[in-house]
């Protein structure tokens, strides 16, 4: 695998027509009227789904030895809400309800306060759960233990085990149960305490934030600016610490590589990943967000030229959301669902069809990635089954753990 990623020779697009008998499968499919593609992958969806619980909770005892998000049991918890939230499945339900109470048992006393990989993620979920099924004692159980989750002196700032993470569960909250769950000045406290730690390390005169985790001044989506700015936008800050995100954004536009992609981190000068967590797909999920809460086409403007790298040099040898091709799919759906630009959609159902198509022969011949834990979430194929759910309905979608 001498090459992160495929050389896209995709059509740039193709007209959905009926009965059309194209070069290979993967054109069949991507000629294929959306109503028929829908249903092959609900499908594959659903036979995904069915295996990643098997595999990560049948078969490991129904127990929750890794609670995250990331690449635990509570990542397949969250694939069972997607699928009840898609097919209206009440044993889905049922299911991720069982799953999250082991994972509120394994993370008791965890030091981590996200979403993805700490416990507000699963008292976020559980209190969203309990409500679905009607369970009053238990959405209050949850609801308490979101509020008793208290944030260690030296909490970090960036979304995987930082203080973005826990108000992106905050933000989740307030989604599903109602605003003002977590009351929104509760959230503004914790945004102007990241606004404050990111003025310490700006650069004068050029970026006004700047944070670092482990050392590094990181840019993307999982540990740095681009995950950071993205949640702060969801927090009603003050008029002046709007303009210190807007020109973070800027600063990052300015100073990404002639390629159009962007630096894993401060002067970092090789340009190689195209992935959420590292590089432009991360960027354009940020960007798109900023075009949106700005309304400043120079945002979608930038978003479009990073959303061309991840078309060029996105298709990894790898499936999952952190970094493979169905994360990088959701930069797609993120500019369709802002702009209705079909030729946005288009590009979705490529980046899905060749997963559709291609991900298990291509895994078992060795030229693609299965990921380090296989079935979860963040790095395996209970994503691939995550984006499949996704694109069945693409204005109801969103990167799983990231777009609210
Ligand atoms: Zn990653």
């Amino acid at each position: 695998m001498a090459n992160r990623f495929f050389p896209n020779d995709l059509p740039e697009f193709v007209e959905e027509k009926e009965g059309v008998v194209a070069q290979s499968t993967l054109h069949n499919l991507l000629y294929l009227p959306y109503p028929k593609l829908t249903d092959k992958l609900l499908k594959a969806a659903l036979d995904l789904k069915d295996k990643v619980v098997k595999e990560t909770w049948v078969r490991s005892g129904r127990r929750a030895k890794d609670y995250t998000l990331y690449t635990g049991a509570f990542g397949t918890a969250f694939l069972l809400f997607k699928s009840y939230q898609v097919t209206s499945n009440r044993s889905d339900l049922g299911l991720c309800n069982e799953i999250v109470r082991a994972c509120d048992q394994a993370s008791q006393g965890s030091p981590f306060v996200t979403f993805i990989c700490g416990r507000a993620g699963v008292c976020a979920l559980g209190a969203v759960v309990a409500k679905e099924a009607g369970d009053e004692d238990l959405l209050s159980y949850y609801l308490r233990s979101f509020r008793e989750i208290k944030m260690p002196g030296d909490v970090p700032n960036e979304l995987l085990y930082g203080r973005a993470g826990y108000l992106w569960a905050c933000s989740f909250l307030n989604k599903h149960i109602g605003e003002g769950t977590i009351p929104s000045t509760d959230m503004s406290s914790i945004g102007e305490d990241i606004i404050l730690d990111g003025k310490r390390l700006a650069i004068k005169g050029s970026c006004p934030l700047m944070f670092e985790w482990y050392g590094e001044k990181y840019w993307g989506a999982a540990h740095g600016l681009a995950g950071i700015m993205h949640v702060l936008m969801d927090v009603n800050l003050k008029p002046e610490d709007l303009e210190y995100v807007k020109g973070t954004l800027h600063y990052m536009i300015q100073n990404r590589f002639p390629s159009g992609n962007y630096p894993s981190s401060e002067g970092f000068d090789t340009d190689r990943l195209v992935h959420w967590c590292h590089g432009a797909p991360g960027v354009a999920l940020t960007l798109t967000k900023a075009a949106q809460v700005f309304q400043d086409k120079l945002f979608l403007k930038a978003a479009a030229e990073a959303a061309d790298v991840v078309w060029n040099r996105g298709l990894l040898k790898r499936v999952g959301i952190c970094h493979g091709v169905s994360g990088n799919a959701y930069v797609f759906l993120s500019l369709y669902r802002l702009t209705g630009n079909v030729s946005y959609l288009y590009q979705a159902k490529a980046f899905t069809c060749f997963l559709l198509d291609r991900a298990n022969k291509l895994i078992a011949e060795g030229k693609m990635h299965s990921g380090d834990h296989p079935c979860s979430l963040f790095e395996g194929q209970a994503g691939m089954a995550y984006l499949f759910l996704d694109m069945t309905t693409p204005s109801q979608s969103g990167f799983p753990a990231y777009e609210v």
